[in-house]
């Protein structure tokens, strides 16, 4: 086994300031330390060339120290990770299915909220009509809540829904207020209607 050191520094990283990286022709480990690391967006199964041969990362947290990333020469046959970029690309495909439905509900919420605003003004509203905009709003309430408990879900690992959230937490507010506007204008004008 060789040792990390200023005469031979890790061949993965670079680490030439202690022995804390080790490597043979079968097996290298090499320390995730402050100044010397391996590559951190590496995961588990994908490759890297070191000296002109593939090395496939096998496990991280792995060594002594338990903070060490394990690569092993890539073998293509039996080396089961090298299904690794069809997942990936697998669940890149899901996460934007996801993103792409979640887009869909979000517009239609937007449709809907921008309806009952628009009926916001119940002067001059018939009975009949007035009940039509309380529908619509609380369905607006309703549509809010929901999508905005799924979107701050899906924000875990896509970071693509921030700015939606933002703006659903707007428009939340504005239909919000509208309710309570359309509450207290129904109580003081017509009493509870249903
Ligand atoms: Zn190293």
């Amino acid at each position: 086994m060789q040792y990390s050191s200023k005469r031979n520094p890790c061949p993965v990283c670079g680490r030439n300031k202690d022995s804390d990286c080790r490597w043979n022709d079968e097996v290298m480990f090499c320390h995730c330390g402050s100044s010397f690391a391996p590559p951190q967006h590496l995961k588990v199964g994908e490759t890297l060339i070191v000296n002109g041969m593939e090395w496939a990362l096998v496990k991280t947290d792995a060594g002594h120290s338990g903070r060490a990333f394990v690569f092993k020469p890539h073998r293509q046959l039996e080396n089961t990770f090298n299904y690794s970029p069809h997942i990936y690309k697998e669940q890149k495909t899901k996460k934007d299915e996801l993103f792409r439905i979640a887009i869909q509900a979000f517009e239609d919420f937007l449709k809907v909220s921008k309806a009952a605003l628009d009926a916001g003004n119940f002067q001059e509203c018939t009975l009949e009509e007035l009940r039509k905009a309380k529908k619509l709003i609380e369905r607006a309430v309703e549509e809010g809540k929901e999508l905005k408990t799924v979107m701050l879900q899906m924000q875990r690992n896509d970071r693509r829904y921030s700015d939606y959230l933002e703006l659903i937490d707007q428009r939340n507010k504005e239909i919000n207020y509208l309710k309570k506007n359309a509450d207290s204008f129904c109580w003081e004008h017509l009493g509870e209607i249903e």
